[in-house]
């Protein structure tokens, strides 16, 4: 018996992105399930993740999936927009919430734009341990 080869795909998508290869009622039961956690409110409104928070020091919803959790505005993304993620790009908030799920509230990105969009509202990854960023008081000294 000759071993399947597996190719490797073209694009590498993030975990989350599974869930939109699901079938119709399992992708319905996860959407019940994760729309359950999130404090739905008005569309300008943040929605803000009520389960577990992914880890206490990076403050963002988990969303538990198999054996690790994800991260709650990441499958927000993917089941709002039913768009899956490339690996490498970010799912950022506009609203600067970490837990907030809002379909409204949250872009994808690199990495690189993610840093722009932090700078440009004067906010630093100035905590190098917890990646937690800041509001900088003076951001531009004279
Ligand atoms: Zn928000």
């Amino acid at each position: 018996m000759t071993p399947e080869v597996i190719k490797k795909p073209k694009e590498e998508y993030v975990r989350e992105s599974a869930f939109l290869n699901f079938s119709e009622e399992k992708q319905e039961r996860l959407r019940k399930r994760f729309w359950a956690k999130v404090d739905i409110k008005k569309s300008n409104d943040c929605w803000n993740w009520k389960s577990y928070l992914y880890d206490h020091k990076d403050g963002y919803g988990a969303f538990k999936y198999s054996n690790s959790p994800l991260r709650a505005h990441r499958v927000s993304w993917v089941i709002s927009f039913e768009m899956p993620i490339k690996k490498g790009l970010v799912i950022a908030h506009s609203c600067d919430n970490r837990i907030c799920c809002n379909p409204d509230h949250i872009f994808i990105g690199t990495q690189m734009a993610n840093h722009k969009d932090a700078t440009q509202k004067n906010r630093k990854p100035t905590d190098k341990k917890t990646g937690q960023f800041i509001k900088l008081t003076n951001p531009n000294p004279t």
